[in-house]
């Protein structure tokens, strides 16, 4: 299929990463094309960081993607995403990117280190066989007509106390992969992909399409 056929699809995200790890898994399918909010003429407003107000990662991922879907009328993804600790109740979950107790302007990898600071101090009286959670992703696809649909993935894992790896973001380093005995950060980018909770999601996500749409 030829690009200008290719179905487009908004990325309902201002995370260079998350876009990078949506485009990997999906970009392989020549018949969708990913859009960044930028590509797509919609410059940041402080409106959106109002939008993901809810408990949950459904209702986060379904809130974003109806947002940007009224603002650019294309089909649209969205990727409502986090870390849950068993030992810490489900934190951070929810409130992966803002869980560390500092200013809203700090950003990017300073705050992905105040996170991982805060998981570990939180984290570092118990046992490695405590420390167990999962990432989890709730992908939705928003036609901006009809019912959402929703796409969860999830990948177990346990925290480790001592940072490992350059790859990845967020709390990668801290996240040990059972199977691989490595951290996400450790793996390389086709590795996480095919483990993580966003393959897992965005990649039922692009067979339902393939399926509905019969391409
Ligand atoms: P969201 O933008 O509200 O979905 O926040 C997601 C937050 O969860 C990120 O800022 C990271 O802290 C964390 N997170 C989600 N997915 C990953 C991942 O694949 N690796 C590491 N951290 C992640």
């Amino acid at each position: 299929m030829s690009p200008s056929h290719a179905l487009t699809l908004v990325a309902a995200t201002r995370s260079p990463h998350k876009l990078d790890e949506i485009r990997r898994i999906l970009g392989k399918d020549p018949g969708l094309r990913v859009l960044s909010l930028d590509e797509a003429g919609i410059p940041f407003s402080p409106e959106e960081d109002k939008v993901e107000a809810f408990d949950t990662f459904e209702e986060n991922a379904k809130a974003k993607a109806a947002y940007f879907n009224s603002l650019c009328g294309a089909a649209t993804i969205a990727d409502d995403s986090g870390l849950e600790v068993d030992v810490l109740d489900g934190a951070p979950g929810v409130r992966s990117k803002r869980f560390a107790p500092v200013p809203e302007d700090v950003t990017g990898g300073d705050r992905d280190r105040a996170n991982n600071e805060h998981l570990i101090k939180l984290l570092a009286s118990h046992k490695p066989h405590r420390r167990t959670g999962r990432f989890v992703c709730v992908a939705v696809l928003h036609f901006g007509m009809g019912e959402p649909l929703v796409f969860r993935g999830e990948a177990p894992g346990t925290i480790v106390l001592e940072p490992r790896g350059e790859g990845g973001f967020g709390y990668d380093p801290h996240f040990l992969d059972p199977d691989a005995d490595r951290t996400f950060a450790e793996l390389d980018a086709e590795e996480k992909d095919a483990r993580s909770h966003r393959g897992q999601a965005f990649r039922a996500l692009g067979s339902h399409l393939r399926e509905t749409l019969h391409y």
